[in-house]
Order: structure tokens, then C-alpha cells, then sequence
């Protein structure tokens, strides 16, 4: 049978092989069973249900929500002279009218439509007057509460469903894996988890990055004068920074374009025109740019902000590396973004239940910021594929060279912190405890008293902000989710307490304790001003960060 599949898809589509989990799903739809197919953006989903559309004799509905992505499925299927035709808002009722005798008449072998036509008469009456041989759910994810872009009209499949006698095989595919998600979907499409295949999440070409402590524009310049003629995109958050970012980009003398939804249609689709035929090669836009975008040299993927989950991460850096060239994707993380998120998701949801699921996703999308474990892996093992130990080798985790230090005591001190004012503080108040500060609200709270006060103040604010940062990443400690979070401790952290385990950080140089010593202050100052001077640095010279800060606030006047 498969044989006649793959003959198919070199007659159709020009393709002499299936791709990873392609003949899996192709398999279990030929053998008439319900199947749920995983896959990131740009795997290959659609020939999963296009290939048993053309072995079977009836017609294949296929179910999809974006009214622009249909189109230009439908006229890419024409172009490999496969008869489909697509019913949605964006058709007159003659229109209509048409392509529903084409299905009628056996003229159409895949018709498209969206979830909010299911219940329309004529459609209901294609359904009783056709043999349908498939029904394909395209962007199943949709039909989820728990995912990323519910859509109340997926329901109406459910009840499509039941009006059948005789029910053809469901084929239902998305790029979202997470647990709730699919749960869902095998619930309301009855799916098992046997006829569940997730494949293709990692992307080995894709170069990912967290960069943080840098200066987001310099970072972008930086990249881009040397990339120059590269293809990319660059995601910010608003308007207002794609805006700003395309302007400067453009002084500069970059071929920039850009997208979003403050854009007339025309202008939008314009842009895109100019990036999908390299006559710009930087798009600065919003998230609103890519849905459907099949762009296969773009060279990286730069986001400028935070995104709101991982979900959206992965599809948006997916972008790049299509053709399976080496690409990269850089994250640019900084602390505020996060608050943009929260703020936002405050502003949007007002269901109790789906706010805590978005902050959720949100608390993973940090995590994955913070986490110095490989950060491929730590997509993969969010989308549900666990490769314990897993290391692949280019992201800016596996590549980080900075020696990792034991970092157990400085842990245990902020464990202990945090169980002496009994979980009622966020960071910044523990980190100041632990750093001795004498703020205003530490004096107001007498937090001063608090045993572990001053403990680990050779470390600036922000190194301890950043270990309780690590530390929340690798799920020692949880913020919690209220108005003002605070730090709870989690179980993980006993046998740390108790001696019996370690924690290690990565850390530029382990700190060092400078006493308010000016004699050695000075003898520093010297060294770095020689190491500057003679730009090369030896290696057994390095200085914490803590340190060059600790030294410029005493000295200001001999800042480099
Ligand atoms: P998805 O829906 O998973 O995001 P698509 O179905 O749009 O992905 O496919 C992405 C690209 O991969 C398309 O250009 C498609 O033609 C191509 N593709 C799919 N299957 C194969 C294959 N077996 N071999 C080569 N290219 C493929
Ligand atoms: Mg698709
Ligand atoms: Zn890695």
C-alpha cells in the first residue's frame, strides 16, 4: 500500500521521499483508524492528509481556519493538477454555490472549509449527498481550550461528526504537543494515544540563543552588519518597536522591510511579496507576519521581546532554516518583558482558569530563558519528546565555555532566606536581604534582622537575582502566581539544605570577596587598563562582573 503513497508523492509532488512520521500517520489513516498527527510548523503535515485523499475514491473535507492559507493551499494543490476547492467568507453565494457542485460531482477531490460553515445547510446537505472518504482537521490545536488560539467554532466539528451514519477515518494534525492539548483532541476527535504520532521537533540546523545583559539594538546591529545580505526576520513586540526598529535599520542602509497589523492590507501584502522574492532582506514585524509564509533560505530569526509561550517560540523561530541550512535564533531576553507578558495577559483574559494557563506557558517560556541546559532540549522535552541528557551541540547553552562554579552554599542561603520570612517575598526583597542592602522597604519590614542578612553581600544584586533566577528555572523554587509573586521553596531543595546535594552555575569567573580595600582596587584598575590596552586578554585574568561593578561604582571617575 505504501508503495502506491510514495508513487503518489513523487507523481503529485515531486518528492522521492516521505519525511520523518509522514508514513506513520499516511499508514494509520489508509487503515481507516482516527489519527493524531504532531508535527512543528513546516514538518510536512499537509501531504499526511493529502496523500490518502488521493488514494481514496470520495471526497476529503478538510477542515482549516485561516481563510488566506486556504487559498493558497487550494491553488498550490491546482498547480500539481490535484482538483481542491476551498468554501469560506471570503466567497460570494454563487461562488459558493459552485464549489459545492463540484464536490457533488466528483469534480473535487479535497474540499477546504472553515469550522463556521460546518452547520450551513447546503454544506449539511453535500454531507448526506457525497461519499466522504476523510476528514481532515487541520490546526487541530484549535479545538483546544488549553491551547494557544481556541477557537469556538471547532466545537461545531464534534457535532458533524455525530450526524454520520457511518463515520469516515478523522485525521488531525497541529504543532502543538503539550499534554492538555492533545488530550483534548483525542477526547473530541476520539483519537487513541496508539494512533497519536509526534515527530520532527528538532530542527538539528536551527542555532538557538538566549542573550541577555546585552543592549538589544546594539545586539541587532551588531548581527546584521555582519550578516549583510542575509535573509531574516526580527519579531518585536508592538507596533511601535517595529516601527522604531525599522527606521533605525534603515538609516543604516539595510534592505528592511516591514509588517504589521497597523498596515494597510495592501502594504502588508506588499512586504511580504518584497521578503518572499529577496528584494528586502530584513522584516522587522509583529507576530501578525508569517501565518502561512513558506520562505525557505531565512538565514535568522531575532526575536527583540519575550514571547508569550513556548508554543509561539518554536513556530516563529521555525521560520528560519526551512531549506535545512544552518540558521540562527537568537532570543533577546530582558527581565521588563516579562511584566509586558503578565500585563498583557491580565488585560486579554479574564477566565480565571485560561489566565493561569496562559501564565503557565509563560512561567515555561522563562524557564527557558534562565535554563542552562541545552536549549533544543529543553524545547523538545516541552513539546513532549524527553531525550534525558540531550545535547545538541550549537545552541548558546552547549556552546557556553564559562566554567561552572558550586554554587550550593550561595543556594542554600537563599533557600534558607526564603524559608525564614516564610515564602512571603519576590526576588528582589530576598536578593536584597541576602545582599544587605538598606533599602527603605527592608528597614520599613526590618528585614535586617533576618539571619542570613549581609550573608552574600560580595555578589551584586543583580549575580543573586540572577542565581534565584537559575534556581527557579531548574525548579527549586516557584513563583507563585498572585499580584505581588513571592518565592516558594519546593521539595528539590531539602537534600540541597541537608548537604547531600550539589548545584552547580555557570558564571563568567567565580566572584571574589573585595574588601573595601582601595591599595588592591587600584592594583585591579591597572591590570584591566593593561588587559584593555593590550586586547589580549590572558586567560587566567578574568573578572567577575560583580567585580569591574563593584570597582566602577567606588571609582567612578576611571570608568573605561
Ligand atoms: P506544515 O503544515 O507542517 O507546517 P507543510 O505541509 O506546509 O508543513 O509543508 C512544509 C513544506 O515541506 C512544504 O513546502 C512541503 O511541500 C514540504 N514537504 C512536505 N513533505 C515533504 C517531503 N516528504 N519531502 C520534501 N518536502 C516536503
Ligand atoms: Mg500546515
Ligand atoms: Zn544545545
Amino acid at each position: 500500500m505504501l508503495q502506491v503513497a510514495r508513487d503518489q508523492l513523487k507523481h503529485y509532488f515531486g518528492y522521492d521521499h516521505f519525511r520523518g512520521g509522514q508514513e506513520d500517520i499516511i499508514t494509520s489513516i489508509l487503515t481507516n483508524h482516527n489519527t493524531l498527527g504532531i508535527m512543528p510548523t513546516g514538518g510536512g503535515k499537509s501531504i499526511c492528509y493529502q496523500i490518502p485523499a488521493l488514494l481514496s475514491d470520495g471526497l476529503t473535507i478538510v477542515i482549516s481556519p485561516l481563510i488566506s492559507l486556504m487559498k493558497d493551499q487550494v491553488d498550490a494543490l491546482r498547480s500539481y493538477g490535484i482538483d481542491a476547492a476551498y468554501i469560506n467568507s471570503s466567497l460570494t453565494d454563487t461562488e459558493i454555490q459552485e464549489q459545492m457542485q463540484g464536490a457533488r460531482n466528483g469534480e473535487v477531490k479535497l474540499l477546504y472549509i472553515a469550522p463556521e460553515r460546518l452547520e450551513a445547510p447546503t454544506f449539511q446537505r453535500l454531507l448526506q449527498e457525497t461519499p466522504i472518504s476523510l476528514i481532515a482537521v487541520d490546526e487541530a490545536h484549535c479545538i483546544s481550550q488549553w491551547g494557544h488560539d481556541f477557537r469556538p467554532s471547532y466545537m461545531k466539528i464534534s457535532s458533524m461528526l455525530n450526524h454520520f451514519s457511518e463515520q469516515p477515518p478523522v485525521i488531525a494534525l497541529t504543532a502543538t504537543a503539550t499534554p492538555e492539548v492533545i488530550g483534548d483532541i483525542q477526547r473530541i476527535l476520539n483519537i487513541s494515544t496508539e494512533q497519536t504520532y509526534i515527530s520532527g521537533f528538532a530542527r538539528e540546523n536551527l542555532h538557538f540563543s538566549v542573550v541577555k545583559g546585552e543592549k538589544k539594538k546594539s545586539f541587532i546591529d551588531n548581527y546584521i552588519s555582519k550578516n549583510p545580505s542575509e535573509s531574516g526576520i526580527i519579531y518585536a513586540a508592538t507596533r511601535k518597536e517595529v516601527d522604531q526598529l525599522y527606521s533605525s535599520l534603515q538609516k543604516q542602509g539595510i534592505n528592511v522591510g516591514k509588517y504589521h497589523a497597523g498596515m494597510t492590507e495592501l502594504q502588508r501584502k506588499r512586504a511580504q511579496e518584497e521578503f518572499l522574492f529577496d528584494n528586502i532582506s530584513v522584516m522587522v514585524a509583529t507576530n501578525a507576519f508569517g501565518m502561512g509564509i513558506d520562505k525557505s533560505n531565512v538565514r535568522f530569526v531575532i526575536h527583540h521581546n519575550l514571547p508569550k509561550n513556548m508554543e509561539s517560540y518554536y513556530q516563529e523561530a521555525g521560520r528560519a532554516g526551512r531549506d535545512g541550512e544552518p540558521s540562527d535564533c537568537f532570543l533577546l531576553f530582558s527581565p521588563g518583558d516579562i511584566h509586558v507578558q503578565k500585563f498583557l495577559i491580565d488585560q486579554n483574559q479574564h477566565d480565571t482558569s485560561r489566565k493561569s494557563a496562559e501564565l503557565t506557558k509563560l512561567k515555561a517560556m522563562v524557564d527557558y530563558c534562565h535554563t542552562e541546559k541545552c536549549l533544543q532540549g529543553t524545547i523538545l522535552h516541552y513539546f513532549g519528546d524527553h531525550r534525558p541528557g540531550y545535547k545538541c551541540g550549537k545552541c548558546s547553552n552547549c556552546i557556553d565555555d564559562r566554567e561552572s562554579v558550586e554554587i550550593t552554599r550561595e543556594a542554600q542561603m537563599i533557600f534558607s532566606t526564603i524559608k525564614r520570612v516564610n515564602e512571603r517575598f519576590g526576588k528582589t526583597i530576598i536578593a536584597q536581604i541576602l545582599k544587605g542592602s538598606k533599602s527603605k522597604r527592608i528597614n520599613e519590614l526590618r528585614l535586617d534582622q533576618v539571619s542570613t542578612f549581609g550573608l552574600l553581600k560580595h555578589f551584586t544584586q543583580q549575580d543573586i537575582v540572577d542565581m534565584i533566577d537559575f534556581l527557579t528555572a531548574e525548579q527549586f523554587i516557584v513563583l507563585t502566581e498572585s499580584k505581588y509573586p513571592t518565592l516558594v521553596l519546593q521539595e528539590k531543595t531539602l537534600p540541597v539544605l541537608k548537604g547531600q546535594e550539589t548545584i552547580f552555575k555557570k558564571v563568567a569567573r567565580k566572584p571574589v570577596a573585595i574588601e573595601e580595600n582601595d591599595q588592591l582596587f587600584t592594583q585591579l584598575r591597572t591590570l584591566r587598563k593593561q588587559i584593555a590596552d593590550k586586547d589580549n586578554v590572558p586567560p587566567y585574568v578574568v573578572f567577575a562582573d560583580s567585580t569591574l561593578r563593584e570597582m566602577s561604582a567606588k571609582t567612578p571617575s576611571t570608568r573605561e
